[in-house]
């Protein structure tokens, strides 16, 4: 059923403890991902059969491979944790598809490896359906990430804290498929072992699965970390253009791969707030929206501080290495954070009335940032706002001023927008509307479909797995999921669950 490679396992001794997951008691599909297993070449028929629960709850192992915890370091809201490494998950494998190129396949909640330290090694069905349904709806606004394969009830409860009091929860596996696991944490670990030659091995086997290009480079290694900063970069830009909060960047939550990876306490802002912090671990706003671009650099210069010693013998040299390649990180940021917003709003064509033969990428960011300010004084939904200027482009205002305290406030800065919209409105506006999202996984319901389908009840998860994954396609019975919280509710997302 499963073809599966094991080069990680083979090539990365070290790097990880041998293990099997943790049989469970009653193991049966709760969702699984037609989609991403027709586009893998899986057999879909085979996956839904008993056999098939069976490999995605971790009761068969994959034949011919040997499954593995890895292992790996952490920064952990700042504070270095030397051996973290897979508590609670297990690579099986890797699916190689006719090119050759490799996607990991991975459990999460397959029971304690070496590496759990006071964890039960299990995962709760909310939370990893929240990952399914998040990782998918990331995955359709065109952001890079790991995706879920498969959540599959153990048939066993596990004692979770939910409102305060520690409970019985339903059990769960989940099975995501990542272009990697290689973290920044990886090399983390790989340089405190001070192993020399596996901290280099590590390194071509990053470059031959994330980078190929980079093995002829004059510094192999600095060009992977080269090539980490751009996706990176590129990665968080997107984040932030769609109001998409993490909640815990830690350095082994950051991709080698330049993919978003374990949905825990992330979440989607409502009102434009740079500030908005959603985690309840989250104590400091460390992780909150405006700080994820600082963070992402935080993190990317520890990565670099592992792999000194590969950049050059002489540390004074690598660390000048380092800093050139890390200086650049502005840069790819805004260039990345400003290409997404001009799209949204309309300004992707060039701006109107500006020097044709001008590629200044900056064109139009003060008219973005004041769009912002402005959001951020009014208390303006981010989503909504974004989403309501192809109605102004196509001449009615009223969807988006609508949405301002002050709406003179919006008419003056719109009139200065539309000076630089392009002639063609019709198209530009359609454009818009195929990058700016009606629909989002919003917080509060999210947790009122996967509340619901904890207690079996489907259908309104299917319904919003439905829009949030055509989120640029509006459909009408879907009005409440464009709506921010009411009010009164103070959203606190959990994670570790
Ligand atoms: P995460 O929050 O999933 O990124 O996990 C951070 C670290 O805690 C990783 O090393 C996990 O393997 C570990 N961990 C989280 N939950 C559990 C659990 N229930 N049992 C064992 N380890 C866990
Ligand atoms: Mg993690």
């Amino acid at each position: 059923m499963f073809a599966l490679d094991d080069s990680f396992a083979r090539e990365l001794v070290g790097l990880h403890q041998p293990w099997r997951a943790e049989p469970v008691a009653d193991p049966s599909l709760v969702i699984l991902n037609e989609e991403l297993a027709s586009e893998l070449g899986l057999d879909v028929e085979g996956l839904r059969s008993p056999a098939g629960d069976s490999i995605l709850a971790g009761n068969d192992a994959p034949a011919g491979v040997t499954t593995v915890a890895q292992a790996y370091s952490g920064q952990l809201f700042g504070g270095y944790s030397p051996r973290l490494g897979d508590g609670r998950a297990l690579l099986l494998g890797e699916i190689v598809d006719d090119e050759g190129s490799r996607l990991d396949l991975h459990l999460k909640g397959s029971g304690r490896t070496p590496f759990a330290r006071g964890g039960d090694g299990r995962a709760a069905l909310g939370p990893m359906l929240r990952e399914y349904v998040i990782g998918e709806a990331m995955h359709a606004l065109g952001i890079r990430t790991t995706r879920a394969l498969a959540v599959a009830a153990t048939g066993e409860t596990i004692l979770r804290e939910v409102d305060g009091r520690v409970t019985d929860v339903p059990g769960a596996v989940l099975a995501r498929v990542a272009s990697s696991h290689l973290r920044v944490g990886t090399f983390q670990f790989a340089s405190a072992t001070g192993d020399r030659e596996l901290h280099g091995r590590l390194t071509g086997y990053a470059i031959a699965r994330h980078t190929p290009d980079a093995a002829g480079a004059d510094n192999p290694a600095l060009a992977l970390f080269d090539h980490v900063v751009d996706v990176q970069a590129s990665l968080v830009a997107r984040w932030m253009a769609v109001g998409f909060i993490h909640g815990v960047m830690n350095t082994d939550n950051t991709t080698i791969s330049g993919e978003t990876i374990d949905y825990g306490p992330c979440a989607f802002m409502d009102a434009y707030d740079p500030t908005t912090v959603f985690s309840s671990i989250d104590h400091g706003g460390r992780y909150a929206y405006g700080n994820q671009p600082a963070i992402i650099t935080w993190n990317l210069a520890r990565l670099a501080e592992a792999m000194l010693p590969l950049f050059d013998d002489d540390t004074d040299a690598a660390v000048e290495s380092a800093s050139g390649v890390l200086q650049t990180f502005p840069e790819r940021f805004q260039s990345a954070w400003s290409a997404a917003m001009r799209a949204k709003l309309g300004l992707d064509a060039g701006v109107a009335g500006g020097d044709p033969s001008s590629s200044d990428p900056s064109n139009g960011d003060d008219v973005i940032g004041d769009l912002l300010a402005l959001m951020g004084e009014q208390r303006v939904d981010y989503t909504m706002c974004l989403r309501a200027l192809s109605s102004v482009v196509r001449g009615d205002a009223e969807p988006a001023r609508s949405l301002f305290t002050e709406p003179e406030a919006f008419d003056a800065w719109a009139a200065r927008w539309l000076a630089l919209v392009g002639e063609d409105r019709s198209a530009i506006a359609d454009r818009m509307d195929r990058v700016n999202p009606i629909y989002i996984p919003r917080n509060h319901i999210v947790e009122e479909v996967l509340t619901a389908a904890s207690w079996g009840d489907h259908d309104a998860l299917d319904d919003f797995l439905d829009a949030v994954t055509h989120p640029f396609e509006q459909r009408p019975g879907r009005e409440r999921y464009a709506q921010p919280a009411p009010d009164a509710v103070d959203y606190r997302t959990f994670c570790g669950t």
